[in-house]
């Protein structure tokens, strides 16, 4: 079979092809067309601007991906695309071009949870078996998750306020950085202390894997502030000083408390020590060093994507929409996009709460 997938929950839109048969599957093709320029002068993502740029490439990115792949559009046997969460102008972009080929050559559609797409994101290369502790990290969520199967995940903790990606994304603003933030506060820590400053890491001495970013931010302003000069610049040593005790202290959270999360996680699965990380802030080296290390210490697996399908990318959803393909659970041409939908609602929960 030929899948389709399709991605457009943010400012990337993206395209792959993945061809499976009853046991194996391989990416043909992976397209992501950017829109970092488009939103460049508004400092962060304008959800209007992102979503007429989806309707405009969507088309483009569907050619390039079949022309690598190297199949025909009539090759295809089902077309998979976000449905959910994310702005939901470009997610409704994403699912009309879906819809639109499901239709014009009568096969399965399929809405794809994008949270699901990132956390099976480490089955696409490699084996990871069910069960695994997951640890999403990326622009809009952070949480803990036991994946059970690839329809069931149960949540055990996560973000009391921003996610990493986005805080990541904000200290880059602060620090007068590029965006996306990750990539270029990770490239000015190369060159600086992870000690200089001295950054917050709350919640971090109590029990529990909740995680806490939004001090962290108010404290990187602060920290700018006080070595600003005259003419309110910033010197390229407190730059990358700043980037790195940031990042220093955004690992150290997810690090202690991945540590926490996973002790808990064996209470429920002692027989399948495997730690996961997937999302785009998993792309970050000395963050996915650490939680390698986290596994190692506990002598589990670790299972990572490789970086392309770490931040957003259609593979991941091709590969999701293969699973719901396998059991023929397909959407009807009513399919809306969900700007919301947590990826432990559709599941009942073995935890009781599951919250
Ligand atoms: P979500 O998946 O939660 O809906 P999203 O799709 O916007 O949000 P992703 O594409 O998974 O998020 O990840 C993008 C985020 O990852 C951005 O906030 C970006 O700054 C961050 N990021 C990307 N590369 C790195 C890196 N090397 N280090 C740290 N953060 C990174
Ligand atoms: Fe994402």
């Amino acid at each position: 079979v030929y899948i389709l997938g399709i991605e457009s929950s943010c400012d990337d839109t993206a395209a792959a092809v993945l061809r499976a048969d009853a046991d194996s599957h391989a990416v043909l093709s992976s397209v992501v067309i950017g829109q970092t320029e488009l939103h460049k002068a508004f400092g962060g993502v304008v959800p209007e601007i992102a979503a007429r740029a989806h309707a405009e490439k969507l088309d483009l990115a569907v050619e390039q991906a079949l022309e690598e792949a190297n199949i025909q559009i009539t090759d295809l046997t089902a077309v998979a695309a976000t449905a959910g969460p994310g702005l939901v102008g470009g997610v409704v972009s994403g699912l009309m071009c879906a819809k639109g080929l499901a239709a014009a050559l009568n096969i399965p559609l399929i809405g794809v949870n994008h949270l699901a797409g990132h956390a099976l994101s480490p089955q696409i290369e490699g084996q990871s078996p069910f069960p695994y502790l997951m640890l999403l990290v990326s622009g809009g969520h952070c949480q803990f998750l036991i994946a059970k199967s690839d329809d069931k995940f149960i949540r055990i903790g996560g973000t009391i306020d921003d996610a990493p990606g986005e805080a990541f994304d904000k200290a880059a603003r602060i620090l007068g950085l590029p965006q996306p933030g990750g990539p270029a506060i990770e490239e000015a820590a190369k060159q600086g202390d992870p000690k200089c400053f001295d950054l917050p890491r709350p919640l971090l001495n109590r029990d529990g894997c909740d995680m806490s970013f939004s001090g962290l931010k108010t404290a990187l302003l602060r920290a700018r502030d006080a070595v600003l000069n005259d003419q309110n610049e910033i010197a390229r040593q407190d730059q990358c000083d700043l980037a790195a005790s940031f990042q220093a202290a955004v690992t150290d959270i997810l690090k202690v408390k991945s540590q926490w999360a996973f002790q808990r996680y064996l209470e429920f699965e002692p027989k399948h020590p495997c730690f996961a990380v997937a999302g785009g802030v998993a792309a970050n080296q000395t963050i996915r060093g650490d939680l390698k290390q986290v596994a190692q210490d506990a002598g589990a697996q670790f299972v990572a994507p490789p970086m392309k399908y770490c931040t957003d990318n259609a593979a991941m959803i091709a590969y999701a929409g293969l699973t719901k393909f396998k059991r023929s659970d397909f959407d009807g041409f009513d399919l809306s996009a969900r700007p919301r939908w947590p990826l432990d609602s559709e599941s009942p929960s073995m935890l009781g709460s599951g919250k």
